[in-house]
């Protein structure tokens, strides 16, 4: 019988390949079977699964470039075979898969996340797992997520599970890198993913040993702050699903925030890109950060980008640090008027009767782990 616990396994590339070219068809059946266990623990399971433009690959007997259109054409070979050997993986343990090709666009517009997140939710009450990519063949760089541990965290989101698991080739993250250092050590448990922790991650594109950690702290960092659980382990690890969820694998977990948000702060967590920034004063931040506040005309010093009404755009502390999230309630040509002016003005400036506060609280997500 089916709980409420979900949870989402995401398998990197180069855990599904086991470090070589092909999709490794051992490793594929050990993860379904750990994940039909897992399903017998109680726990829906959702997959994220990396692959398809080494599927496809493998799959063509010549040399293929890694031209933007070359790696389309081989994430639409691949695609097929990837869910082809998942399906018949499952079947062996009589458990139904589902395929779905997601991109940003799906989260980015509201009626769209909600239409994903009833096809998802029909599918777990249906006991079937949902195998999850990104729309490779078709998905243009501009409504891209881009990486599958994004990719993942949203997908958490919009599946409003219990923990993410993102599988990896390491067991998580490290003091230094573990390839070059010895003295490295597996960071076990990380609070708050703050600038000292994404600092070891190094950039993207960095060396083998630090490489895709960028994008598993961004991951991390969104499920946190909607309340999911995350924890980064090493893929070939015997058993390692049943022995991350035992506290038995090495790994790092990434602790969840508790304030819970409801569903469209949710929302606005995971999909949209934001359109442009807002720089406010130390009064404004405090005032959205501790007192639960709107944001006020009042308080923004300055702004940069060129947004409308009702596009997601960033809060900045003076510093220039991303505070929060909101949907702002002017245009950005009508801030540059009004940044600075008492709510009473605003008419004045505008020539017409705007809105009151320039982010109502309702429409806005911190994204600072600050009690509210
Ligand atoms: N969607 C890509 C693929 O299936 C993988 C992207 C990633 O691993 O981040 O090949």
């Amino acid at each position: 019988m089916a709980t409420n616990k979900v949870i989402v396994i995401k398998l990197g590339t180069s855990v599904l390949t086991a470090g070589g070219a092909l999709l490794n068809k051992p490793r594929l059946v050990e993860l379904a079977s750990q994940c039909v266990e897992l399903r017998a623990a109680g726990w829906q399971v959702i997959l994220v699964s990396s692959g398809a433009v080494a599927a496809g690959r493998a799959a063509l007997d010549e040399e293929i470039g890694n031209s933007i259109a070359e790696k389309q054409m081989l994430a639409a070979i691949g695609q097929g075979q990837l869910i082809h050997l998942w399906q018949s993986l499952f079947s062996i343990f009589d458990v139904s898969v589902a395929q779905l090709l997601l991109t940003r666009a799906d989260v980015e517009d509201r009626s769209r996340y909600l239409n994903a997140r009833d096809t998802l939710t029909q599918l777990l009450r249906h006991d079937v797992v949902p195998i999850i990519n990104e729309n490779d063949a078709v998905a243009t760089s501009e409504i891209k997520v881009g990486d599958n541990d994004n990719l993942s965290a949203m997908v958490a989101i919009l599946a409003n599970a219990d923990r993410l698991l993102l599988l990896t080739d390491q067991s998580g993250l490290f003091t230094a890198d573990p390839r070059q250092n010895p003295d490295a050590r597996l960071i076990e448990t990380v609070g708050e993913i703050n600038e000292q922790i994404i600092a070891l991650a190094g950039g993207t594109g960095t060396s083998l040993g630090t490489g895709g950690m960028a994008t598993k702290l961004q991951a991390a960092q969104i499920a946190q702050r909607a309340g999911i659980e995350t924890v980064i382990a090493k893929g070939s690890e015997p058993n390692v699903i049943a022995n991350i969820q035992s506290g038995l694998a090495k790994s790092t977990k990434f602790i969840r925030f508790d304030a819970p948000l409801d569903g469209r702060k949710k929302w606005l967590l995971s999909g949209p890109r934001c359109s442009g920034s807002l720089f406010c004063d130390e009064g404004a931040i405090s005032a959205v950060c501790s007192q639960g506040a709107s944001l006020l005309a009042k308080g923004i010093t300055d702004l940069s980008g060129q947004f409308k009404r009702g596009d997601l755009i960033e809060l900045r502390s003076p510093e220039g640090k991303v505070i929060a999230k909101g949907l702002v309630a002017f245009d950005s040509q009508e801030l540059q008027k009004i940044k600075g002016l008492h709510s009473a003005d605003i008419s004045d400036a505008l020539g017409y009767q705007g809105a009151n506060v320039v982010i109502h609280r309702d429409d806005l997500v911190l994204l600072e782990h600050i009690a509210t």
